[in-house]
């Protein structure tokens, strides 16, 4: 148990990844905070599950990522919640798939705001904190396509690439403050985010489902398997751990060979 008496902030937690994420650091034993959108009843289960199945308390900020005022309120409810917010996970993230001059402005925007500027918020939230207290960890889910591109993702890499460069940034600016900042990036990992894709992608290359599965989401990892969210989560929980406090600035590529190509 690593993380006994610390306290996480996962965002986008409701869900695929995040959730996997928070279930990982929970069973490390910290309270945990999980965000994001879904069905009262079923984001309600998540968490009395967390706190069931791993002897912790979790609670759930329902902060929108595209909001500052509600991301800075979301690190606030953490902190008073239970006292800290030693571990931050940028996780939340969106996706929409079109040709470049098609794409609509609004779902670039959206895309910015969920998948990087929220990260900026966050950090500049929990900073203080964990500066006060000397010991930090600052995680965000970027993507083999923070290192990659795909057609037709024009918003999604570039927020992507972003996150990376801003992990790099602040990872400078705290390296002596005990805190370590640093991304994964998974390649395609089987999540609702994944399946959602699929039907924009068939229509924009005239494929279908099996084509799309095989031929595009499958075809750049050499391993021919989807990364699982607990693989993801498990290299999350490694870079909370002691043994992992010179790692900073890094992205780690949990993608099944992708970038290596
Ligand atoms: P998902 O759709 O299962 O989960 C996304 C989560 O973000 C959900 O909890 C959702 O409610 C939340 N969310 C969406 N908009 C939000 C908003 N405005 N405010 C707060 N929360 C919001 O997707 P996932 O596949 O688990 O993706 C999680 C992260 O992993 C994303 O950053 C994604 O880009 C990244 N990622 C996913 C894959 C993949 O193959 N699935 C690969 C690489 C990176």
């Amino acid at each position: 148990m690593t993380l006994k008496s610390k306290t996480a902030v996962v965002t986008g937690s409701t869900s695929g990844i995040g959730l996997a994420i928070a279930r990982a650091l929970a069973a490390e034993g910290a309270n945990i905070v999980i965000n994001g959108f879904g069905k009262a009843q079923d984001i309600e289960k998540e968490r009395a599950g967390i706190e069931a199945d791993f002897g912790v308390r979790c609670a759930y900020s329902p902060a929108d990522m595209t909001k500052p005022a509600d991301i800075a309120d979301m690190i606030a409810f953490a902190e008073q919640t239970f006292g800290s917010v030693d571990v931050l996970v940028n996780n939340a993230g969106v996706q929409f798939v079109s040709p470049i001059e098609d794409f609509p402005i609004e779902k670039w925007d959206q895309i910015i705001a969920i998948n990087l500027t929220s990260a900026f918020h966050a950090i500049r939230a929990a900073v203080p904190g964990m500066k006060a207290r000397g010991w930090g960890r600052i995680i965000s889910t970027a993507s083999a396509h923070s290192l990659v591109a795909s057609p037709f993702k024009a918003a999604y890499v570039s927020a992507k690439h972003g996150l990376a460069g801003l992990t790099k940034t602040v990872a400078l600016e705290l390296a002596t403050f005990g805190i370590t900042v640093n991304c994964v990036s998974p390649g395609y990992v089987w999540t609702p985010l994944v399946e959602g894709q699929i039907p924009d992608t068939m229509k924009a290359r005239g494929m279908t489902r099996e084509q799309v599965m095989n031929d595009v989401l499958l075809a750049g990892q050499p391993t021919k398997q989807f990364v699982t969210a607990e693989e993801v989560a498990a290299t999350m929980v490694f870079l909370c751990s002691d043994a992992a406090k010179q790692i900073t600035g890094t992205n780690i590529s949990v993608d099944g060979g992708w970038t290596a190509q």
